[in-house]
């Protein structure tokens, strides 16, 4: 199955759960929707790196423990709906067992074992369900500010929320994580992939040297103390083609995630490179016409 597919699947899952569990408004909270199927949730000193929480089975008994050694709401919020994930989900409960009754879970949308992502989509269309995440998109600031903003409201991470809102916004935008001079990952809105020429940035592939995300990235202690930094670039440096055109660059350390978090944003893109073309038809009618 392709990540369209896994992510419509998990989708459909979890907005059937926010509507059966009568969820109304944001943020969603998952540690009441465990409590309402009668699955214990318990705070667990977890020390093995990127383990986010457990699900397990005593009987026909589930409980959920999560890792507190990443002080987080959002973190929290993750790890618990991605252990809803694998209780939801069919067929994830008879996948995800092991002989001990127990799974350990690396939640948090790095990994690329099909349940576990199916798990992390689970978890972000709880938190962040369509219709109300997306009323709640349409009254923030464009860019990094307005993701913020949604991320206090749903109480998820930066991370998450930004990925969703790239669902969810109906202007060309994109998230970029990367970490050093590599892209970990990137999603890009809907309107942004309709503009023609592009070419996608791919997982793996080396950040463009003329952006202020690669120029932040040089500086690791940047990124651990979480600074920002905001400026103009360039659609061009970032996804080619033929246009050169001015969009908006916002750059967030991760801290002890170690990763950085680029938004671009370009509202007024589909304007700006209609004006370049007319322009540029101007200038080529313009021109002398010599005989050979
Ligand atoms: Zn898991």
């Amino acid at each position: 199955m392709n990540r369209n597919s896994i992510q419509f699947k998990a989708a459909s899952v979890a907005e059937k759960v926010v509507s059966d569990q009568g969820i109304k408004q944001l943020p969603v909270d998952p540690i009441a929707i465990a409590h309402n199927l009668d699955i214990e949730v318990t705070p667990q000193p977890i020390h093995s790196r990127g383990v986010s929480g457990m699900l397990m089975r005593v009987n026909n008994s589930f409980g959920i423990a999560y890792a507190t050694h990443i002080n987080s709401i959002g973190f929290k919020n993750f790890s618990i709906a991605h252990e809803l994930g694998h209780y939801f989900l069919p067929g994830h409960v008879d996948a995800v067992f092991g002989a001990d009754n127990l799974h350990i879970s690396k939640a948090g949308f790095f990994s690329e074992k099909q349940y576990e992502m199916e798990a992390d989509l689970f978890a972000a269309r709880l938190l962040m369900p369509q219709r109300l995440f997306k009323e709640a998109a349409l009254s923030v600031d464009e860019g990094l500010l307005g993701i913020e903003e949604l991320s206090r409201t749903c109480k998820t991470s930066l991370t998450a929320t930004a990925i969703r809102y790239t669902e969810c916004v109906e202007y060309p935008m994109a998230v970029i994580v990367s970490v050093r001079d590599k892209v970990s990952y990137c999603f890009m809105s809907e309107p942004l992939k309709e503009v023609s020429d592009l070419t996608w940035i791919r997982k793996g592939q080396n950040l463009p040297i003329n952006t202020i995300t690669f120029d932040f990235n040089q500086d690791s202690q940047r990124v651990q103390d979480a600074e920002r930094d905001a400026d103009v670039s360039d659609l061009q440096d970032w996804f080619g083609g033929d246009i050169s055109v001015q969009i908006e660059e916002a750059v967030q350390g991760l801290g002890r995630y170690e990763r950085t978090l680029t938004i671009l944003t370009a509202p007024d893109l589909f304007d700006k490179i209609e004006e370049i073309k007319e322009n540029e038809a101007l200038h080529k009618s313009w021109e002398p016409k010599f005989r050979l």
